[in-house]
């Protein structure tokens, strides 16, 4: 929420929710259990083993009222060896990621889509159950606001899971990544489809970055402006943007024909400045980039 300057603060209660920072004076763990400032003890369920001792801790309430316990722990780097190999990325609507390399695609996942639907009607439920001003909310509008952030939740869940297998993937096999610079928009306009894809490219880039930052890899983001009128074999720039449709560029000055998301790839590993010979379906050009160290 925004405030302007002057205004008295106000947000309604059942708006928010407990959310308790420690840092490393103020919590302790012993023997499993997590000993905060102020005499409270708590038994703590692990999802996985704390890697080292952790700096900070953030006690917090999702929004079904459940507890959760998150430690901040300095990260490790986990540097792995030189592949030889780069990676150029495309984000898309019906594949999350087209790349130079066909083993590495990675498709829209369909429960993105499903829950997508699913989402839609809870919507609607709690739009016809909305309160009126003033009125307390109905048992049917909490069932569905708690029925939406659920799903929220498990398709959060599976969309992560998915995008760090992919990431670790492409990490341990690519020394460096050129990838599209992607800023969702979540527009209210937006389509459903185009909604569940905007949300799948945004965690598979943050895991991209993550996994990257983890494991001592390059990615460099590359500006998507006109990515489908350039060339990848030539270089040239066409005339008229290839209408969404035109699932195959062919380039009127090389002859070259490919498919359109396979062509955008290239193009990003082009712009990063990494040589793409050696990528599937590309030939050298030019003069000889330099050799990958
Ligand atoms: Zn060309």
């Amino acid at each position: 929420m925004r405030q302007r300057a002057g205004m008295p603060r106000h947000k309604r209660k059942r708006d928010t929710r407990p959310s308790l920072n420690y840092t490393i004076r103020g919590f302790r763990l012993k023997h499993g259990r997590l000993h905060l400032a102020g005499g409270v003890a708590l038994t703590v369920v692990w999802s996985r083993e704390l890697p080292a001792a952790p700096s900070n801790v953030r006690v917090y309430q999702d929004a079904l009222g459940h507890w959760y316990a998150s430690f901040v722990v300095a990260a490790e780097a986990q540097p792995l060896p030189a592949t030889g190999a780069v990676l150029g990325i495309d984000w898309g609507v019906k594949e999350t990621a087209t790349t130079t390399s066909n083993a590495h695609d990675l498709p829209h996942p369909e429960y993105g889509r499903k829950a997508a639907q699913r989402l839609a009607r809870y919507q609607r439920m709690m739009a016809r159950r909305k309160p009126l001003k003033g009125q307390v909310a109905s048992k049917g509008y909490w069932e569905a606001s708690r029925q939406t952030a659920k799903l929220h939740k498990k398709t959060a869940r599976q969309r992560q899971d998915t995008a760090r297998k992919w990431a670790k993937r492409v990490v341990a096999d690519h020394d460096a990544i050129a990838v599209e610079d992607f800023k969702p928009k979540f527009l209210a306009r937006s389509t459903m489809a185009r909604k569940a894809a905007d949300a799948a490219i945004g965690a598979t880039k943050a895991a991209l970055n993550e996994m990257a930052r983890k494991h001592g890899r390059i990615v460099y983001l590359v500006d998507p402006k006109h990515t489908t009128m350039d060339c990848a074999a030539c270089g040239v720039r066409t005339k008229h943007r290839l209408p969404l449709s035109e699932r195959t560029s062919t380039c009127t000055t090389c002859g070259v024909a490919s498919p359109r998301d396979k062509n955008s790839a290239r193009v990003m590993l082009i712009r990063a400045g990494l040589n793409p010979a050696g990528v599937e379906g590309v030939r050298p050009l030019g003069p000889p980039a330099p050799a990958a160290a």
